[in-house]
């Protein structure tokens, strides 16, 4: 088993389809093993995407991300990493194959619904970054 990090966007928030994408991930196989609703604030976005530092869409990005509440979440399945990716599709959703996340609830390639983590390595700093040890919780009970 695997894990990885997801999140929410404040795009998918304010629409009203955080549950419609906890439901898409769970009937792709994903278990939830711990969530939490915040606010981001401008350095925890801009922490959170410091890879991106620099690049034209940086600020423009850490402003939407700060935009509105978001829901990280980490979901444990086998080949968790690479199979979110394949369920969330591509960055921009026009690219996005048909029936991923980005596909149905996105609506340009900044307001694109969801993040996921792109390696394991990332993944494991992602899910940290949220989320302390003792609130990871057994998705098997
Ligand atoms: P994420 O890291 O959020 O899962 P991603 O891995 O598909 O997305 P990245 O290249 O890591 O894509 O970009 C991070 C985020 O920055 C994108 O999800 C999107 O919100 C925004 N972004 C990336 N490229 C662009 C761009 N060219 N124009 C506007 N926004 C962009
Ligand atoms: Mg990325």
């Amino acid at each position: 088993m695997e894990r990885t990090l997801a999140i929410i966007k404040p795009d998918a928030m304010g629409a009203g389809k955080a549950g419609k994408i906890l439901a898409h991930l769970e009937t792709s196989g994903f278990r939830v093993c711990a969530l939490r609703m915040m606010r981001l604030t401008e350095a925890q976005a801009g922490a959170f995407y410091a890879v991106h530092r620099g690049r034209p869409f940086y600020e423009s990005l850490v402003r939407f991300m700060t935009s509105g509440p978001v829901i990280p979440v980490v979901l444990e399945a086998e080949n968790a990493v690479a199979r979110l990716r394949e369920v969330i599709g591509a960055t921009d959703p026009a690219e996005a194959a048909e029936g991923t996340i980005r596909k149905l609830y996105a609506g340009s390639k900044e307001r694109n619904a969801i993040h996921a983590s792109d390696s394991p390595k990332a993944a494991a700093e992602e899910v940290s970054f949220f989320f302390p040890q003792e609130a990871l919780v057994d998705p098997e009970g």
